[in-house]
């Protein structure tokens, strides 16, 4: 399960109200990319979903059940962070045992999900590997697969790709997108580029200045965009 709902989740940083009042549905499974312009809030809405933030008020469900006041380690999900946050003296395998290591997880249980998740990701031949051997896109997919082993309710990245080039950026975006798929699992994707919000999303959900300009398939905001600056963003004809 992984339906996440904000009810009325308003952000603010001092007197700067960051996130006004925000409502939103991201339905078990989907594919969810929050895309807009740098310092629009998708890291701090992201943020705020994964815990990492306190909301100002406002409610935050996971599956029903208010998480508002739910520490990041018991919300059952799972952030992304760039490649570089992988302890660099650790082989692959004991990078992605980590987690289930600080959760009290047997080792038997251990290695049966990382087997698993090293088959899902392409790394069986790379879990005796340190971080500092291996591409930046082998370094991405152990930070997957450290989030994969928690069984999360819910994928969360924030710009996961963006320390990667161009060539290799298309690859891991179909490579996620495949994940997906074997997963059936929520994602939430935050990206500031509008061609990983229109191949990869099953919703996208338009940010301007912390509010929801839009929520839509990508053909739906393609064809019929609310307005401008959608349009404008979303690069169609309007
Ligand atoms: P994005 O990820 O879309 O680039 P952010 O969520 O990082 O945007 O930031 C949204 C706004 O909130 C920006 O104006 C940013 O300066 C502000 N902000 C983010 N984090 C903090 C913080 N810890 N303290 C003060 N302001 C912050
Ligand atoms: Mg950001």
């Amino acid at each position: 399960m992984g339906r996440i709902t904000l009810d009325k989740v308003t952000k603010s940083f001092g007197a700067t109200e960051v996130i006004p009042p925000l409502d939103l549905t991201i339905e078990d499974g989907e594919f969810t990319v929050f895309v807009g312009p740098s310092g629009c809030g998708k890291s701090t809405l992201l943020r705020l979903i994964a815990g990492l933030e306190d909301v100002t008020s406002g409610q935050i469900r996971i599956d029903g059940q208010d998480a508002t006041m739910t520490p990041p380690a018991k919300r059952g999900l799972a952030m992304v962070f760039q490649s570089y946050a992988l302890y660099p003296h650790m082989s692959v395998r004991k990078n992605i045992a980590f987690p289930m290591k600080m959760a009290g997880i047997d080792e038997a249980e251990q290695n049966r999900r990382i087997e698993s998740a090293a088959k899902a990701l392409n790394l069986t031949d790379y879990l005796e590997r340190k971080p500092g051997q291996l591409s930046g896109g082998q370094r991405q997919r152990v930070a997957i697969g450290r989030a994969i082993v928690r069984e999360p309710a819910a994928f969360l990245f924030d710009e996961p790709l963006s320390n990667l080039d161009a060539a290799l950026r298309v690859g891991m975006r179909m490579e996620i997108s495949e994940l997906h798929k074997k997963l059936a699992t929520t994602m939430i994707y935050v990206t500031h580029d509008q061609v990983e919000a229109m191949t990869m999303a099953d919703k996208i959900v338009v940010l301007r200045s912390g509010h929801i300009e839009q929520v839509g398939s990508p053909l739906e905001l393609y064809h019929s965009p609310r307005n401008l600056f959608v349009a404008g963003f979303i690069g169609s004809p309007k």
